[in-house]
């Protein structure tokens, strides 16, 4: 296997763009680093040897110490709407790409979050605090073991470099890892300011690269559009369908390639409540669990208004407004394809095989509402409601409702509509068992591996990514983080803070 430094010999494709798309920069280094954690998973993935933490010069290439001669960091520009409002330009304030390395069907960029000040950091610091390296890292690998898109996360190393936040913390770097960050918020940068040739290449970049088949149809940037919203509405129904809330769905922070991106408050919901807000500092409760498929659409409708100049024939009114119309059944298109996604991921999450009948979804709808009335845990839920295909009668779900009529009503009628649908029960629980994950990163488990990594053991830390690389596994080694939150945890809040 090949050692980080003789994989990362590459500087990024994004490079090409030129220079009024990014910084050069150099990382700034991080004093006497030591590693947290490894994912040997995408150490393998990348090709890389997963004993990644007895590679010293890994240690320095991922903490800025060293940056081979052959690579060019850069931070790149964007811009974005940060809470519904327009925010200007942003840029990475502290993330800086390394390099990429190239696999056999994908190519990789390696990114350092908390490496020092760039160019667009503003008031910042540039850094990052271990305990947001910790969320950002173990979400990263968990939502990829629930097979969800997302960026991934290879290492974090640290340092006891104090840095400011609420409270003096340790300095930590997250190595990201994805085919691209490019975000909604860089193409509405160019739009913004009227760079409309730089607007045009950064699409033509990104169609070329990431969305290849857009180049077949005879109106590629409406066709790319489609694509981008369809991964969109996908992503956002598989979040809905886990349980999952972002917390700081800012333009900035949406893919262009669909995946989950900018771990910051967000939060897997132990008790369900379908208004749930995981930002403390979402005051307002624009980026409830709620609100986030609309929260897509709007971002959407952003990413087409910054598109509108390259589906345009010229830059007339009536070219506009012509390109206005076509984009229209586009951007209307996302609530069914959101709708559609996220009532068959529900469907098979119930064992109904995806079956979308009017009394499937019916069941699914009063279902969402009982766990709501009742703040029934979401993850804890699915994973044992197969126990009741051959044992109705059992109460280990029961116990948890105060309206068990309701429950009690609910049942029979799933049940009932299990027997319609003539579900084999061994098939029907083994395969909501691939669907249904016995673990998820609570909100508990991810405080106590940060209190116990800050305190210098990183094993919590190392043992939840390993566990939640396999999701949906029984993992007898790895029984009580499956377990229902204790009482101290109803009580965590998380800010934007990081
Ligand atoms: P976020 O809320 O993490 O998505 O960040 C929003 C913007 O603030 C991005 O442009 C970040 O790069 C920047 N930013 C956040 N924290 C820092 C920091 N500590 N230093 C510099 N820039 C930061
Ligand atoms: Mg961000």
């Amino acid at each position: 296997m090949p050692s980080l430094l003789e994989s990362l010999l590459d500087h990024s494709y994004f490079l090409s763009l030129g220079k009024d798309f990014y910084s050069s920069l150099q990382p700034t280094p991080l004093p006497q680093p030591s590693w947290v954690a490894v994912s040997p998973e995408l150490a393998s993935t990348l090709g890389l040897n997963s004993h990644l933490k007895t590679d010293d010069a890994a240690l320095n290439i991922l903490t800025g110490i060293e940056v081979p001669s052959s690579l060019a960091p850069f931070a790149a520009v964007y811009s974005g709407h940060q809470f519904g409002v327009w925010a200007g330009q942003l840029g990475d304030g502290r993330a800086i790409t390394l390099g990429q390395i190239n696999t056999q069907d994908q190519s990789w960029e390696l990114q350092l979050k908390g490496a020092g000040p760039t160019p667009y950091s503003r008031m910042g610091d540039g850094r990052a605090v271990l305990r947001s390296s910790i969320r950002e890292f173990l979400c990263s690998e968990a939502m990829h073991g629930l097979g969800i898109p997302t960026t991934r996360a290879l290492a974090i190393t640290q340092s006891p470099k104090q840095v400011i936040r609420e409270s003096i913390e340790n300095a930590a770097v997250v190595t990201r890892v994805a085919p691209s960050f490019i975000r909604f918020g860089h193409f509405e940068h160019f739009a913004s300011n009227g760079q409309h040739a730089q607007l045009q290449e950064l699409t033509d970049f990104v169609i070329t690269n990431f969305y290849p088949e857009s180049l077949q149809h005879d109106k590629p940037y409406l066709h790319f559009f489609e694509m981008v919203l369809k991964r969109s509405a996908k992503l956002v129904a598989q979040w809905q369908s886990v349980g999952f809330c972002h917390g700081v769905l800012n333009t900035d922070n949406m893919s262009i390639l669909g995946l989950t991106l900018d771990y910051g408050p967000f939060g897997f919901m132990d008790k369900f409540a379908f208004n749930h807000i995981c930002n403390h500092t979402d005051s307002q409760g624009r980026y409830s669990f709620a609100n986030q498929p609309q929260v897509f659409y709007w971002n959407l409708l952003c990413l087409a208004q910054a598109l509108l100049p390259l589906m345009a024939r010229d830059d007339s009114d009536e070219a506009m407004e012509q390109a206005v119309e076509e984009i229209k059944p586009v951007l209307t298109s996302f609530t069914n394809i959101y709708l559609q996604e996220y009532q068959v991921l529900m469907s098979y999450k119930l064992g109904f095989d995806g079956d979308t009948s009017e009394q499937s979804l019916k069941i699914i709808q009063e279902l969402i509402q009982i766990l709501d009335k009742n703040s029934i845990d979401y993850t804890y839920f699915f994973r044992n409601l197969s126990r009741l295909i051959k044992e109705p009668q059992l109460s280990l779900l029961k116990d948890h409702f105060i309206d068990t009529v309701a429950y009690d009503t609910w049942i029979t009628s799933y049940i009932n509509q299990l027997q319609i649908l003539k579900a084999e029960p061994e098939l029907t629980i083994y395969k909501m068992h691939q669907v249904n994950p016995k673990y998820v990163l609570r909100q508990h488990l991810a405080q106590m591996a940060i209190t116990q990594s800050q305190a210098g053991d990183h094993t919590m830390v190392e043992k939840l990514q390993q566990c939640l690389t396999h999701p949906f596994d029984e993992q007898p080694e790895f029984e009580e983080y499956a377990a229902l939150p204790p009482e101290w945890a109803n009580h965590l809040e998380v800010s934007c803070s990081s």
